[in-house]
């Protein structure tokens, strides 16, 4: 097995075949900064998540999934095989609601990578209408929003509107999905990449709590004083932002032993919440 790649979250290794190795660490990340410190089970309840995700979304498009249980006995659970592809270079994002960085850059320009929204809506506003705020896969510093447009310039118009209308369809296929269970996805972000057909596969994780903002439906206010209540890793930025010496850069900081457990505690509701399995390790 040979190590090919080591994002801040996940490890790849590519096989004698040329399969791909997924391999999920615990680890999080906060302003694109890893923590010193591991999430318990984080890993597992990522991949066994999108995993789901992935089978729920079969109909909607293809996936890199070989196999979730034919990977090395080390990384039973956090690890999937799949297949390697030509990865594109943008992150396309779903926004149904307001906040985080889509939040600050509406408060700026009233407007989403272009997309004009009406005035006066605050965090946790639902939008009239989910729309597709593209990022850039940034290799160094933080992505930014670009606009529907640049894409095309990058990718063409017939990929970019594939690209627009599954991230929209995944969206709200999975928005549909967890409000039932009770939980509001009210933005995600999913990647894709081109196989040896030329085929668009969805790739990465889909609808995790690292890739998503999960809320409690039955507490979502608009406006609500420290934000809505999340599922995700909001918990561990939220704490993150209340320490006075640390600017955001690496080092991170140690992350103290209840604030781990309530972030644990956390992902393994929206994973129940969300498949309905009791998360057992
Ligand atoms: P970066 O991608 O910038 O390293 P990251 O911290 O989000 O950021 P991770 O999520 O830790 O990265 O690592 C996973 C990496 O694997 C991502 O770069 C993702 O694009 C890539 N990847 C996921 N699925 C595939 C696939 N099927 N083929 C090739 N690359 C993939
Ligand atoms: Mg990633």
């Amino acid at each position: 097995m040979k190590h090919v790649y080591s994002g801040k979250i996940r490890d790849l290794y590519q096989d004698d075949n040329g399969d791909l190795i997924l391999v999920a660490s615990d680890k999080v990340s906060v302003y694109d900064v890893v923590l010193p410190t591991p999430i318990p089970d984080k890993g597992k309840l990522l991949t066994q998540l999108s995993l789901w995700w992935f089978e729920q979304l079969a109909d909607v498009v293809p996936n890199h999934v070989i196999s979730s249980t034919d990977v090395p006995a080390e990384w039973a659970g956090r690890a999937v095989r799949c297949r390697p592809l030509k990865m594109l270079t943008v992150e396309c994002i779903a926004r149904g609601y307001l906040a985080g960085l889509g939040l600050k850059e509406y408060e700026k320009q009233g407007s989403v990578s272009g997309v004009a929204l009406p005035a006066g809506l605050v965090e946790g506003s639902k939008l009239p209408e989910p729309i597709f705020t593209p990022t850039t896969k940034a290799t160094e510093g933080h992505d930014e929003f670009i606009t529907f447009d640049e894409v095309v310039s990058e990718f063409g118009a017939d990929m970019t509107t594939r690209l627009r209308d599954l991230t929209l369809e995944i969206y709200s296929r999975g928005a549909a999905v967890a409000r039932e269970r009770g939980i509001i996805i009210a933005d995600t972000k999913v990647e894709f990449g081109i196989d040896a057909e030329g085929r668009v596969v969805l790739a990465d994780e889909v609808l995790t709590s690292d890739s998503s903002r999960f809320w409690a439906v039955d507490e979502w206010e608009p406006g609500r004083p420290g934000g809505q209540r999340a599922m995700d890793k909001q918990f561990v930025r939220d704490w993150s932002s209340t320490l006075t010496d640390w600017d955001r850069t690496y080092p991170g900081p140690e992350i103290p032993a209840d604030i781990v457990a309530a972030t644990r505690a956390r992902y393994v509701e929206a994973y129940e919440r969300i498949t309905g399995n009791t998360w057992e390790s």
